[in-house]
């Protein structure tokens, strides 16, 4: 999705301690039709197959850099991201070498964030995760505060820290002994998403996702439903949209009238 893949590299220019990338992958891979949207995967299989496909990877990505006489450089970290669910019905794992966010639980009703928003800030999340590395784990607290670190036990609370982009104070104490305050402070505001700008600035992030056909301030899900199109289209057009939506209805009428007389 253009959209997503733009906001997410856009990530790389925020910042210089996580490069956020795309592989090439193979959607007819068994693993990757186990996580197509919608569809329920028991936990203990997702676990299973993982760690093989990451190996698997790895030897891709080598093998597609030897061919193309490109430098063979592996990613330390990958990230599995879904529109599928687990039947533990959790919604993130993380393991050394990946982690992986299952949104198959998210429904329109959770917006906002927009379905596009949430995931990015959940690869934002990850990105910082791989930079505390296993003190994720210890860090990850029950309270929902709203910040990253928040534990959530279903999907449905994860809105708040999507939403807002914090770290609480205990958080940012073991952020900032990892990367320092200026760069801690850095994530902070990335996390707030107020460089995505708004729409009515051309050069805005905002404004570059509405014209790859994404409305971030309209759309909830990936896909804009015929209502949100309907919208964004009175926004675009203003008044002459409706003007002539108006019309087209008035000449409905006056047509059903005419033919009812006669
Ligand atoms: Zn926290």
């Amino acid at each position: 999705m253009p959209a997503f893949e733009y906001l997410v590299l856009k990530l790389n220019t925020l910042q210089s301690e996580v490069e956020f990338e795309f592989l090439p992958i193979d959607s007819q891979l068994p693993f990757i039709k186990a996580l197509a949207p919608n569809a329920v995967l028991p936990m203990t299989d997702f676990k299973e197959m993982a760690p093989e496909f990451v190996n698997a990877l790895d030897q891709n990505v080598t093998h597609l850099c030897h061919e193309y006489g490109l430098r063979a450089e592996t990613p330390s970290h990958y990230v599995f991201l879904s529109l599928a669910s687990l039947d533990s019905h959790w919604y993130e794992l993380w393991e050394t070498r990946y982690s992986a966010v299952f949104l198959g639980e998210w429904l329109d009703t959770m917006a906002p964030p927009s379905l596009l928003e949430f995931m990015l800030t959940m690869v934002m999340i990850e990105g910082i995760s791989s930079l505390i590395g296993t003190d994720i784990n210890r860090i990850s607290h029950l309270a929902t505060r709203g910040c990253i670190a928040d534990f959530n036990s279903t999907i449905r609370d994860v809105r708040y820290k999507t939403l807002q982009g914090f770290i609480c104070r205990d958080c940012m104490r073991t952020l900032v002994r990892k990367i320092g305050t200026k760069r801690a402070n850095n994530w902070i505001f990335i996390l707030t998403k107020s460089w995505i700008g708004e729409i009515s600035q051309p050069s805005s992030p905002a404004s570059v996702v509405a014209k790859l056909g994404y409305n971030l301030f309209i759309t909830k899900g990936l896909n804009p439903s015929w209502k949100e199109r309907f919208f964004q289209s009175l926004r675009e057009e203003g008044i002459t949209e409706l003007i002539k939506i108006v019309g087209a209805l008035l000449l409905a009428a006056f047509l059903l009238w005419f033919g009812i007389k006669k």
